[in-house]
């Protein structure tokens, strides 16, 4: 039986995610009894392309980082499909496998984790203290046993190098390196299995910027020398136009816009990412762009607002925005809006 996403393959894309959902039960009483969900991620739609960045962009707990985990697996979705094309689990005469990751199986799912990886916000916590530098690295690599012994170490020393750190590092623990350096570590780590996708969530924001500036430019250069697929999660616009080939905007678990990086900064379609773009700041005396300001916070996902969620807050807002939800559609040139009035506002 033919799936209706083999065509994927012949787009190049890599990963299509399809009207993704992931709702967290808010449960009380002595029973536990479920009395409302908190929609964090509801029903988003996308694909990223082989070698792409995709960037994903919004406020704080608009639904990023949730979007992110689950594509992953690493939080269960509550529905919806995430299509990936994997080189890893291609058999005899197989160029690629296309697999459904929201359906797979444990074991499947171990397979899988080969090809796609994370890199976390804060290189912090997400190193383990009383490991060496090496013994976290490698352990990937004992996990899915493809390596030990002096194959393995040979095999953290080349990643070690590829991200600027050296061989004498393997040693030490990860209390002995700055930000920047644990952050690289961290990127190590994600790339030693071979990835052909990695979810880099926040992997800047907790830096300095004179350090985050280093560690996108080591991105950029990973990409281009290993192949590798982004998807780009980060709340700071800037660091998103300057790495994303095309950018999606979230607001409260749902893909508000979709365009090429260019396309989205030149002519953004919806209210919510005008006000993004107009908050950046630009180091030029003579862009005198008004700054929009948001009217109050950003609503719960436990009661979202009826119609259009942003309605509340935008500027914009008719009778319609009230009562229906804006479908997400292409307006051509496959830029994708979620608003009514897309085509008449002139942002
Ligand atoms: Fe604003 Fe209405 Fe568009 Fe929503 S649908 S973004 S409320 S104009």
């Amino acid at each position: 039986m033919i799936k209706r996403w083999q065509h994927l393959s012949r787009n190049n894309i890599l990963l299509e995610v399809k009207n993704l959902k992931k709702h967290f039960p808010i449960r009380k009483g002595i029973l536990k009894r479920e009395v409302a969900r908190a929609k964090a991620v509801d029903g988003i739609d996308m694909y990223i392309r082989e070698g792409e960045t995709l960037g994903l962009v919004g406020e704080s707990g608009c639904g990023k980082t949730t979007a992110g985990r689950s594509l992953l697996r690493l939080i269960e979705p509550t529905a919806g499909e995430i299509i990936f094309r994997s080189k890893k689990l291609a058999g005899p005469g197989e160029e690629y496998r296309m697999v459904n990751v929201a359906a797979a199986s444990h074991k499947l799912l171990m397979t899988l984790r080969r090809d796609m990886q994370i890199i976390f916000q804060d290189p912090y916590s997400s190193l383990n203290p009383r490991m060496t530098v090496g013994a976290i690295i490698g352990e990937p690599l004992l996990v899915h046993g493809l390596a030990k012994g002096s194959e393995l170490k040979d095999r953290v020393c080349g990643v070690l190098a590829a991200v600027g750190l050296n061989a004498d590092h393997m040693k030490r623990y990860p209390h002995e390196f700055s930000g920047g350096q644990r952050q690289r570590i961290g990127i190590a780590r994600a790339l030693v299995l071979d990835p052909q996708l990695i979810i880099a969530d926040e992997p800047v924001s907790a830096l300095d910027v004179s350090i985050q500036a280093q560690v996108i430019n080591l991105l950029e250069d990973l990409q281009h020398k290993f192949g590798l697929t982004y998807l780009f999660i980060s709340h700071d616009l800037s660091v998103i136009k300057h790495i994303s080939n095309r950018v999606a905007v979230m607001y409260l678990g749902k893909i508000v816009e979709l365009a090429k990086t260019e396309e989205l900064f030149l002519n953004p379609k919806h209210p919510y990412t005008e006000a993004l773009i107009s908050a950046v700041p630009v180091p030029d005396p003579d862009h005198n762009v008004e700054e929009i300001i948001l009217k109050g916070d950003v609503p719960t996902p436990v009661n979202p607002p009826s119609g259009c969620y942003f309605h509340p807050r935008c500027r914009y807002t008719q009778e319609i925005c009230k009562n229906e939800p804006p479908c997400y559609r292409d307006l051509g040139g496959k830029h994708y809006v979620t608003c009514h009035f897309a085509e008449s506002l002139s942002l």
